[in-house]
């Protein structure tokens, strides 16, 4: 019994490495990791936990990214040495040609559901914001929609940079302003200047003659359609009225 009480005042004794609590508290769900990861777009401040990554921000340094995950998520965070593994991971994520996991668990289900639906915007691709809120089944809600979007906590990974305004008209971006968005959408090979003309004619859709099917400008149903063979609408109506039918892939209209 003796010896017993002397090990556990040793016990008591033995000091945790720094950090050693946050380490166990994430390791059990608790609190999430986060590290600073070097990318096509510098340096992203990226935080994540057992169910997948929970937040990323462009930040000017760490105490900034801890002060923004604080007021958005709200939960304890650990810094970490990056993980290759993960490293990797995300730059694939950014490249296009992996999906990673997210935990999206603190915000509403409209939140989610507008965030999953951005995820299968392909890269080099974009959408108006009225898609999206047609496409998860609240098509009155577009104001809504570019408010969960603006409050995307895991902004480039979930890549709401590719829904613009229907006008051509870039619009917001909480992860670094309209010239961010820009930045970003024209290094994933979007043609944002025939975009914008495109817009500016007032024209919304692009028509491909030889099989009477109509697109968003940027689907890549229609880009290898010559240029004499393509055909541009203003409106949906107009394109039905023409006897073309919406494309499968974009889906800029209800298919009926
Ligand atoms: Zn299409």
């Amino acid at each position: 019994m003796a010896t017993v009480m002397i090990d556990l005042k040793r016990l008591g004794d033995v000091k945790a490495p720094a950090g050693f609590a946050d380490r166990v508290l994430a390791q059990a769900g608790m609190a999430d990791s986060y590290a600073v990861f070097e990318t096509v777009l510098g340096a992203v401040y990226v935080a994540w936990n057992r169910l997948g990554v929970s937040a990323a921000m462009r930040s000017k340094s760490a105490a900034e990214f801890e002060a923004w995950f604080h007021k958005e998520v709200g939960r304890r965070l650990v810094r970490v040495d990056a993980p290759a593994d993960l490293a990797e991971k995300i730059e694939d994520q950014l490249e296009g040609t992996r999906r990673l996991r997210f935990d999206l668990r603190g915000l509403t289900p409209f939140s989610q559901a507008v965030l999953r639906k951005t995820l299968e915007i392909p890269r080099g691709q974009v959408r108006p914001y009225g898609w999206i809120a047609r496409e998860i089944g609240h098509p009155a809600a577009v104001r809504a929609v570019g408010t969960a979007l603006a409050n995307n906590p895991i902004p480039y990974f979930i890549p709401c940079h590719r829904v613009i305004r229907s006008d051509g008209v870039i619009g917001n971006y909480g992860g670094g302003g309209p010239e961010a968005k820009k930045n970003i959408l024209t290094l994933e090979g979007v043609q944002l200047k025939r975009l914008q003309e495109l817009a500016h004619a007032g024209f919304r859709y692009e028509g491909v003659r030889s099989t009477k099917v109509f697109c968003f400008p940027t689907c890549y149903h229609g880009r290898t359609a010559k240029e004499r063979n393509i055909v541009h609408f203003h409106s949906e109506q107009e394109a039905y009225a023409a006897g073309y039918r919406p494309c499968k892939h974009c889906r800029p209209a209800v298919v009926a």
